[in-house]
């Protein structure tokens, strides 16, 4: 196993910096990248997905291409629009609610983006959770008509009660994002009937596997989405978006870019709004990180192992 330890290009998520593993198993290498905040018990999963990767036992795929979306943070209109058309993808996921601006501001943001799209473009929203009940209802009618029609909202409100809440008073459909988190979180979404769509990412559920039964079980339309992984990590969410029997939306892979280098030489990045179905190819003199993160991630390894040997612990 290596340690891996890239900047990234902006601030995301609070961190500056994306740091991992890369596991060597008979098929290849898989990425094992919780984050530093996550204890041992809830970065286990993370760890069957990497070795679901090592191994190979990812199910056959259905597609050779995954469409994938651009994502626009919470820039001014004009940044807006030059990203939307500078990215060559159909769907845009735009960034709303930002702690210090108004409504006006995304509202300026969207129309920018529907601008850059096109009227066959499609748009989506995502709140990361900001919005209360009250705000989530008046401010989704608005930023609709802002955008033109917007394809869903992505977790407006924190709570998965809220999340129904807005899915019974709202025509514009409701995506779980933060909300699913865990193994027993789509199945909660799914039975509060709280939303239309299932955001998924691979690691945090256990992997490629384990998320397709997942989706299976739920019965919702999946977005696979990346936790801010290398481009091995991102290979699994794209290997889940080629599995799934239905793929309605676009998926949110394009990520690499978000990372000012890669493990790979041929990092998964998209071309003309398409994600390739494919495996790329680890350079292992680009898996390099200083001794002390080496140390804390074997360290790390070693805690999730034990969890695995005292499941009561
Ligand atoms: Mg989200």
């Amino acid at each position: 196993m290596r340690v891996f330890s890239l900047p990234m290009r902006t601030r995301f998520r609070g961190i500056t910096v994306r740091e991992g593993m890369l596991l060597h198993g008979d098929a290849g290498w898989g990425e094992w990248s919780p984050f530093l905040e996550y204890d041992a018990r809830v970065a286990e999963p993370w760890l069957r997905c990497a070795e679901e990767a090592a191994t190979g036992d990812w199910p056959a795929p259905l597609r050779d291409a995954v469409p994938v979306n651009v994502t626009v943070p919470a820039v001014d209109a004009e940044r807006a629009h030059a990203i939307v058309s500078a990215g060559g993808c159909r769907t845009a996921k735009v960034k709303v609610a930002e702690p210090g601006q108004t409504l006006g501001d995304d509202q300026a943001r969207l129309e920018a983006v529907r601008d850059a799209l096109g009227p066959d473009g499609r748009v989506r929203i995502d709140v990361n959770g900001l919005w209360d009940l009250d705000t989530a209802l008046a401010s989704i009618g608005v930023l609709d008509r802002a955008a033109g029609g917007l394809e869903y909202v992505e977790q407006p409100c924190a709570s998965v009660e809220d999340l129904a809440a807005v899915r019974r008073a709202v025509d514009v459909p409701v995506a779980a994002d933060e909300s699913i988190r865990r193994a027993a979180d789509p199945y909660r979404v799914r039975d509060l009937e709280a939303a239309d769509v299932a955001v998924l990412k691979v690691q945090p559920l256990g992997g490629v596997r384990a998320c397709l039964r997942i989706a299976e079980d739920i019965g919702l339309p999946v977005v696979v989405s990346s936790a801010l992984e290398t481009s091995v990590g991102l290979a699994a969410g794209v290997a889940l978006a080629a599995a799934l029997p239905e793929l309605p939306y676009a998926c949110g892979l394009a990520t690499g870019q978000l990372l000012a280098g890669d493990v790979v030489t041929d990092p998964l990045l998209p071309v003309a709004g398409l994600l390739p179905v494919r495996v790329p190819t680890v350079d292992e003199a680009l898996v390099a990180a200083d001794p002390d993160r080496v140390a804390h991630w074997s360290a790390r390894l070693a805690e999730v192992r034990a969890v695995r040997q005292d499941p009561s612990s």
